[in-house]
């Protein structure tokens, strides 16, 4: 006996799932959101809140063409036929009403010019202005208690684990741009002194990245009515005798209910990165869950499961968002290192000391490289990133800031041989991290010789425009800069991820497919939990949150019957 009936239940509460839920709730259908975390978000709330979408209403101000043509091209040639012409194109063609949307419900997008697609060389690649970063949203919109109830941003996210930093300021810093110094102050200034604000909580008003878009998200989700329940696991899906998915079985402080949906249950409830048995099963080994930047106790992918035991087909099944990973110890997952293996003066080594790829290419490739190298017994898992006191002075790596602002002798001293390594010469670092000594210090004289030249003639690092958008524009190879001095510096790299990108098989409109090619009548499904229409890519920044909302968008159409 159904406990509840609802239009429409939404499982997981990531970007996806809520952009659905505003959406259906919005178009007349009552919807639940059930989440199975005491928090609402998911991985969602931790990003960078990027979204990759092509055409978009703000292109024109940053000074970049584009059209439907071209980025369908672009994309085609990104999947390498692993997510059929008619998904790609439904994205293509409704990822700009999906932004516009997010607009109207009080999220508006900035393109970002600078930014550029992931994989230059491939024919219809823009330099810019396809990524869209939110614009900072007011956290009062949402409310301090609905903010609790929101999962907080990773530290890496914010400046000293309390400030937050849009992807503009971000870029400016790490350019070293002049300005930037008065951005920084200005972020202090306007925290410090937004006491009344902070008097009430520990998080800044000033939300950035993935944190406004989810922070927006909820504000529209509680304006529109939906009813969001966190807690609230997904054990199973219901079905009637046709096969018509009709309601789910959730758990609460361990009863099981069922609750019915007339219209159809959207599933969003994320990959499978954190379940070692499907890790196992699936990805490129070694592979370990605690790897992973995504939350604890959140995606293992439960709604795999579900919709597996209804017969719903999977695929790509064994690719993941893919990035390196670091551990810092008390942080609640490990941490993604994006931005800072594309500086200049730093280089990634296996256990031979060798290099073995561009630090500065896209990081999906960068993990992929990583597995690929252990798995030709050199040594790559763990990878090291290796650098010199004149990096170490100027740049961050993961949580060590700058030494110009935070000299080793402030440091934690627990981090030393745990976060970084250090030695006085890079024999006495390789001997430390257990590397090729010999190896190590011709890759590192290589690596001087390059910066000199501006040509990396092993991996052409800086070579394009994507490597150079984190760099020292001040350099002729921004990427590129000498390892020569003394004391040097070592941090240990995992292929871990932000989340895998295989699931349950969807059609052009979010629409579950099962093993024989037929649509499950009222089941869809949504970012992480489907299989991705990037197939094995990531064709540039937001090429996972764009899709997940966009595939939502194009669910409730279908649901509504309105396209
Ligand atoms: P999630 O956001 O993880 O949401 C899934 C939710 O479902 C979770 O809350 C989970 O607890 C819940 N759930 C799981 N099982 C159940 C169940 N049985 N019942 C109910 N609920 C359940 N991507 C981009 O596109 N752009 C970026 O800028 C970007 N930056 C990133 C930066 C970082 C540091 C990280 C870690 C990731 C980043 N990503 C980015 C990746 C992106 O965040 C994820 O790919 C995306 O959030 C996945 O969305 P999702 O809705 O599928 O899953």
């Amino acid at each position: 006996m159904a406990e509840q009936e609802y239009d429409l239940i939404v499982v997981g509460s990531g970007a996806g799932a809520l952009l659905g839920a505003i959406r259906a709730q919005e178009q007349g259908l009552r919807t639940l959101v059930v989440e199975k975390t005491e928090l609402f978000g998911g991985t969602s709330a931790l990003s960078g809140g990027g979204i990759w979408i092509p055409v978009n209403y703000d292109q024109k101000n940053a000074g970049i063409q584009d059209d439907l043509e071209t980025a369908f091209g672009y994309m085609k040639r990104c999947v390498r036929g692993m997510a059929t012409d008619d998904r790609v194109l439904a994205y293509v063609e409704t990822a700009s009403k999906m932004a516009e949307y997010l607009r109207q419900i009080g999220i508006p997008y900035r393109a970002m010019a600078k930014y550029a697609d992931y994989y230059p060389h491939i024919e219809g690649s823009r330099p810019g202005g396809r990524t869209m970063d939110p614009v900072d949203f007011n956290a009062a919109k949402l409310g301090v208690a609905a903010l609790e109830t929101m999962r907080p941003g990773p530290p890496g996210n914010q400046l000293f684990g309390r400030m937050s930093i849009n992807a503009f300021e971000a870029h400016s810093m790490l350019s070293r741009e002049l300005k930037s110094r008065f951005t920084i102050l200005g972020i202090m200034l306007r925290y410090f002194l937004d006491y009344p604000w902070r008097s009430k909580t520990k998080r800044d008003r000033r939300m950035t990245g993935g944190q406004a878009l989810i922070a927006g998200l909820l504000t529209a989700a509680n304006k529109a009515g939906v009813e969001l329940r966190s807690n609230s696991p997904l054990k199973e899906l219901v079905q009637d005798a046709s096969g018509r998915v009709i309601g789910v079985v959730l758990e609460k402080n361990g009863q099981r209910t069922q609750v019915k949906a007339r219209r159809g249950v959207l599933l969003g409830a994320g990959g499978f990165e954190r379940n070692q048995e499907m890790r196992d099963q699936y990805l490129n080994k070694p592979t370990r869950a605690e790897w992973t930047a995504t939350p604890v106790g959140g995606n293992t992918g439960d709604a795999h499961r579900a919709g597996q035991a209804l017969g719903a087909q999977l695929a790509l099944m064994d690719w993941s968002w893919g990035v390196p990973t670091m551990d810092v110890p008390k942080e609640p997952a490990f941490r993604g290192i994006f931005v800072e293996r594309s500086l200049p003066g730093c280089m990634v080594v296996n256990a031979n000391g060798q290099r073995f790829l561009n630090e500065s290419g896209p990081y999906p490739e960068f993990q992929q490289a990583m597995l690929a190298e252990h798995a030709k017994g050199n040594g790559g898992v763990p990878a090291w990133i290796v650098f010199d006191a004149s990096f170490r002075a100027q740049n961050p790596m993961g949580p060590l800031m700058p030494g110009s602002a935070v000299p080793d002798s402030k440091l934690r001293k627990s981090w030393l041989n745990n976060v970084y390594w250090k030695g006085e010469t890079l024999e006495d670092l390789a001997r430390q991290i257990g590397v090729d000594a010999a190896g190590l210090k011709d890759s590192a004289r290589r690596m001087t010789e390059y910066a000199r030249t501006g040509k990396d003639l092993d991996f052409d690092r800086g070579g394009n425009v994507f490597d150079r958008y984190y760099g020292d524009p001040r350099l002729g190879n921004p990427n590129l800069g000498p390892i020569e001095k003394g004391p040097f510096y070592a941090v240990r790299l995992w292929p871990g991820e932000i989340g895998t990108k295989g699931g349950l098989l969807t059609d052009r409109e979010g629409r579950v497919i099962d093993t024989h090619g037929r649509i499950i009548e009222g089941l869809y499904c949504v970012g992480n939990n489907s299989a991705s229409v990037m197939g094995p890519a990531y064709a540039g920044a937001g090429s996972t949150l764009g899709p997940a909302m966009t595939f939502a968008f194009r669910a409730v159409a279908d649901m509504v019957g309105k396209p």
